[in-house]
């Protein structure tokens, strides 16, 4: 090659090369050099040579987009279905799980309610099921109700709870955990009555309590608000009571019934 082609090819290379950073498309633009050596010994041709480095940028994009939506929906543990031992806690029906994890209720804005006592997996799975669409490309929000509360008032006091709201009503899942730990007042409950309507057919709820619904009236301390917010979050949704034994017991239990056996001689 002269010096001249030499020099021309260097700059259209060179010039690729700052399209390509001017443009946000920083992976395409550190691969380029590699690729072009690829092509070079493998003979691709100049569309081979496009397609793989926008897939390599594509790659590197919904990467650093799923990491943004992780962190915007701030799950407190990463928790995945398959981590789920599903034979310690046979009262749930696997196949609902299944169904769950094909996402079609947060396409259809359904929601999931789990409910069951301390430790049988409730928060585990609400997580699941919002990491799984998260990873999905959903946007996707946790929060404990009780958090949702507090941040809903401190937010009205200040005077914006309506650009809070929309924290709660803008993802396509809101993960709801532990509604009924404690008990609420009334403007507690109006604040989940808020988000609850403001949500319903229009995005979906997975919602976590340790109460069965016909307590629900105590949990808001009104009959009339509690009715109606589970008039809305039952219209469409997936209820899974778990009856079932803790799992932060089950080291525990294991150790009393290895000491309940007779020791092996
Ligand atoms: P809950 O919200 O119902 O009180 P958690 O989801 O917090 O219960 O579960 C307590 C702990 O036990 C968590 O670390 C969770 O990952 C784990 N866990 C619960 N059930 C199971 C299970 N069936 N398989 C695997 N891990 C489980
Ligand atoms: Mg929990």
């Amino acid at each position: 090659m002269s010096t001249a082609t030499k020099a021309r090819v260097d700059t259209a290379y060179q010039r690729l090369r700052e399209h390509l950073a001017y443009l946000g498309l920083s992976t395409a633009a550190e691969e380029l050099a590699p690729a072009l050596d690829r092509a070079a010994k493998q003979k691709l041709s100049a569309v081979e040579v496009l397609e793989d480095l926008l897939a390599r940028e594509t790659e590197a994009t919904r990467a650093r987009r799923l990491h943004g939506r992780l962190r915007f929906a701030h799950y407190p543990l990463r928790k995945t279905l398959p981590e789920f031992e599903f034979d310690y806690q046979p009262s749930i029906d696997r196949k609902v799980f299944g169904e769950l994890s094909t996402l079609r209720f947060v396409e259809e804005r359904r929601n999931v309610l789990l409910l069951g006592p301390p430790g049988v997996g409730k928060t585990h799975l609400a997580i699941s099921l919002g990491i799984a669409a998260t990873e999905a490309g959903y946007r996707t929000y946790f929060t404990t109700a009780s958090d949702l509360v507090a941040s809903l008032q401190s937010a009205h006091l200040e005077g914006n709870a309506s650009a809070k709201m929309r924290t709660f009503t803008g993802p396509s899942v809101l993960v709801i955990d532990e509604l009924g730990y404690l008990p609420m007042d009334q403007t507690s409950a109006h604040w989940i009555f808020q988000v609850v309507s403001r949500r319903y057919e229009r995005g979906s709820i997975v919602l976590t309590s340790n109460r069965g619904f016909s307590d629900w009236g105590q949990v808001f301390a009104d009959q009339v608000v509690a009715a109606a917010i589970l008039d809305r979050l039952l219209h469409h949704a997936t209820v899974v009571n778990i009856k079932g034994k803790s799992y932060r017991m089950r080291r525990h239990q294991a150790q009393l019934d290895r000491e309940r056996e007779p020791p092996m001689i």
